[in-house]
């Protein structure tokens, strides 16, 4: 009788370990409403080249939103 208790509080302890080693290994998972939920972002059209830019990437100067390649190109242009 004594070996069958044996057996099983052996059985369980390493049950024990094991799920215990398994929780040490895995990577820590994000808490989730922790972190920033992800943010829409607006696109808009270059009104140079028409290619689509993200809102914040844009410089607005009187005719629309340009990259900012193009905005840079038109600081640029004429002194
Ligand atoms: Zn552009």
């Amino acid at each position: 009788m004594s070996k069958i208790l044996l057996t099983a509080f052996v059985i369980a302890a390493a049950i024990s370990i094991w799920s215990m080693l398994r929780k040490a290994n895995k990577p820590p998972t994000p808490k989730k409403g922790q972190s920033a939920p992800p943010r829409l972002r607006r696109m808009v059209r270059c009104t140079v080249c028409g290619a689509q830019v993200d809102e914040q990437l844009t410089l607005n100067h009187g005719r629309g939103p340009a990259c900012l390649e193009h905005s840079q190109q038109s600081h640029k242009a004429k002194p």
